[in-house]
């Protein structure tokens, strides 16, 4: 007896009129989730889908736009809050979702204007104190609001799916950069760059395929690349991404487990998985100077990777004394603001060539013709 009707891609709205109780509307979302709990059979296969629903009500002569906009609202927190529930909205309490969808809008036009770019924070070998790689970091400047971390715009860009685009982006970017560097100031040793891959991305059918691209695209080879994967990434759909990763290695790109310690992964399973970089998580390099019993924890990750004939970065270096303690230990790479923040192209183009192991550059300022 309601008016249901698709509002485009996966959304759709239901109408119910003459509503008498305020409860209403939230019967009818819940008899929508409990007829979404039935799976679809398709070529014999049951497919199962979920739906976050908003609810959003307006008396006689409520606008249209504003009854769907805050019914959307009100789905994005049902969204957020755990999906397949239903939200009704409430004026007032969902400012932070508001500002979710402004910027979730925003990225999507940051991407288009190439708002992002990515910043570069050297990769430090312990022993010789030679910049052996980098960092790529997402960066976004919001033309208004100014810088908006990673930490924010990461996940909404996974929420969004948006993640994929950007992730592409920084992907080609950096392995272009990174290429223009070795040709101008490394041509004798090799520089290596670690790119940040989320869950999202991993799991795409085609993922391989776009690493590949970007290796082909830019000359980079392969051995120069290193993709970062959280251990919660690693844990989760385990025998998807370890093919995904299994091809990756293949192609000779190597894996590092980022953030090191903050997750799940199980030791006994560690050295069944294609991975090749244990990055120890700045927690654990920040308890070095405590003395509470954490302090020993990045030392024994040290020696869990030489056991497992991983190589170690550890991250988060911000002091001489942290520094000093890993390399005693036999942490051979280690990032952090002790030795460089992460910088922008053209500082970290400056501080390879003040650093240059190997004197005569080969290409001279072909990064001129780069991207940004
Ligand atoms: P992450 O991969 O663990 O990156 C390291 C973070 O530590 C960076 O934060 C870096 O700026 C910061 N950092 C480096 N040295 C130090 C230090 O000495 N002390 C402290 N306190 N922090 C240090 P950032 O750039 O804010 O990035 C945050 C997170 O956002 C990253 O954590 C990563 O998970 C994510 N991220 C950044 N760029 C990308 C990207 O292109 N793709 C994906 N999927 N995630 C990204
Ligand atoms: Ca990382
Ligand atoms: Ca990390």
């Amino acid at each position: 007896t309601d008016t249901a009707a698709r509002m485009g891609g996966d959304e759709f709205a239901v109408l119910i009129e003459d509503v008498t109780d305020e409860h209403d509307a939230e019967v009818v979302a819940q008899q929508l989730l409990d007829a979404l709990e039935e799976p679809f059979t398709i070529s014999g296969t049951d497919l199962y889908v979920r739906a976050s629903i908003g609810i959003a009500h307006g008396g006689f002569g409520a606008a249209c736009d504003q009854l769907l906009r805050d019914a959307d609202l009100a789905m994005y927190a049902a969204k957020h809050s755990g999906k397949n529930r239903y939200r009704t909205f409430e004026a007032g309490t969902q400012f932070e979702a508001l500002d979710k969808l402004e910027l979730g809008s925003a990225l999507r036009r940051a991407l288009d204007r190439d708002e992002i770019f990515v910043q570069y924070q050297p990769i430090i070998d312990l022993a010789t104190a030679q910049v052996v790689g980098a960092e790529a970091l997402a960066r976004w400047n919001h033309p208004d609001r100014g810088p908006i971390g990673p930490d924010v715009f990461i996940p909404l860009a996974e929420e969004t799916g948006l993640i994929v685009e950007l992730g592409d982006r920084v992907l080609l970017a950096a392995c272009k950069q990174v290429r223009l560097w070795q040709l101008e100031h490394r041509p004798n040793t090799p520089l290596s760059i670690s790119v940040n891959v989320s869950t999202v991305q991993l799991i795409q059918g085609d993922f391989v395929e776009r690493v590949s691209f970007a290796l082909d695209q830019t000359s980079l080879p392969a051995s120069s690349l290193v993709l970062e994967i959280t251990e919660t990434t690693l844990m989760r759909d385990t025998d998807r991404s370890i093919l995904t990763l299994c091809a990756l290695r293949d192609m000779g790109v190597r894996i590092a487990i980022d953030d090191f310690g903050t997750g799940y992964s199980s030791l006994s399973y560690l050295h069944q998985l294609p991975v090749d970089i244990l990055k120890i998580d700045q927690s654990f390099v920040a308890a070095i100077e405590t003395s509470s019993a954490d302090r020993s924890l990045a030392p024994a990750i040290v020696s869990l990777a030489a056991a497992l004939d991983l190589v170690v970065v550890a991250e988060g270096v911000e002091t001489e004394l942290q520094g000093d303690t890993l390399r005693g230990v036999g942490c051979e790479l280690a990032q952090g603001y002790f030795f460089a923040r992460p910088l922008d192209r053209d500082a970290m183009g400056k501080l390879l060539a003040a650093r240059t192991p190997d004197a005569t550059p080969v290409v001279r300022h072909a990064a001129a013709s780069g991207s940004r």
